[in-house]
C-alpha cells in the first residue's frame, strides 16, 4: 500500500496501528499494509470499527493472503471476530489494485491474487471463479449489491452450521436507492457483518 495511505491509517488510528513502527522481533506490523490499495476503504472501515469498540484492540499484521485480507491482532471478542471476518469478505470481491468489482484468479503456481478484469489483462496463466450471485436473483438486485447480500447471507449459514451461531432470518430490501438489511436471530457476529456490509453500499 502507498505511504500517503498508510500514513493515513496510522493517524487516524494511533492506537490500533501503535506497532507500526514497532520491532520486527515482537510485531510483523512493523512491514506496513502489506496489500494493495484498493483494498484500503475495506482497511478504514475495520479500522474504524474495531477502534470504537474496543480502544484497546491493536494489529500484529496486516497482509494479503490466499487472494484476500488477513488482519491479525490483539483483543479479540465475537463482535471483532465478526468484522475481521467480514472484512476478510469483502477483500475477496474487490480488485486489490483498484478497488473495482474483482474475480478471484488464480495462478498455476498456486498462488491467490484478487483483481478486476482491468488489472488481469497483463496475466498469462489464469483461471478466473467468478461470484454465482443466481441464489440471490430473486432479489433483483445489480452484481454488487448481489455480492454483499450473498457474502452476507453466506456468512450467516456457515457461523450456524459450524459455530453453533443461533438460527439467522434477514430481511433484505431497497429503500430510496438504499440497501436495507434487518434480521432477527443470530448474535453479535449477525449485528457486526450487518454494519460493516451497510457502509459498503
Ligand atoms: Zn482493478
Amino acid at each position: 500500500m502507498k505511504s500517503e495511505l498508510d500514513d493515513q491509517l496510522c493517524r487516524k488510528y494511533p492506537t490500533l496501528y501503535r506497532d507500526r513502527h514497532g520491532d520486527p522481533k515482537s510485531t510483523a506490523m512493523c512491514w506496513g499494509f502489506d496489500c494493495g490499495n484498493g483494498w484500503f476503504p475495506v482497511i478504514d472501515v475495520l479500522s474504524e470499527l474495531l477502534s470504537k469498540h474496543n480502544a484497546e484492540v491493536y494489529a500484529s499484521q496486516v497482509k494479503k493472503q490466499f487472494g484476500s485480507l488477513h488482519f491479525y491482532y490483539s483483543g479479540r471478542d465475537k463482535y471483532t471476530d465478526g468484522l475481521v471476518s467480514s472484512a476478510q469478505s469483502l477483500s475477496s470481491m474487490l480488485c486489490e489494485i483498484c478497488g473495482s468489482q474483482a474475480l478471484i484468479q488464480t495462478k498455476y503456481t498456486g498462488w491467490f491474487t484478487t483483481r478486476c478484469k482491468e488489472h488481469t489483462k497483463d496475466y498469462s496463466d489464469k483461471e478466473y471463479v467468478e461470484l454465482d450471485v443466481s441464489k440471490v436473483a430473486y432479489l433483483g438486485f445489480g452484481k454488487a449489491w448481489s455480492a454483499l447480500v450473498l457474502i452476507l447471507i453466506d456468512s450467516c449459514d456457515w457461523r450456524t452450521e459450524h459455530n453453533g451461531m443461533p438460527a439467522t432470518h434477514l430481511s433484505i430490501t431497497k429503500e430510496a436507492g438504499k440497501l436495507i438489511v434487518s434480521h432477527s436471530g443470530g448474535d453479535d457476529f449477525t449485528y457486526t457483518i450487518r454494519s460493516l456490509h451497510a457502509r459498503f453500499q
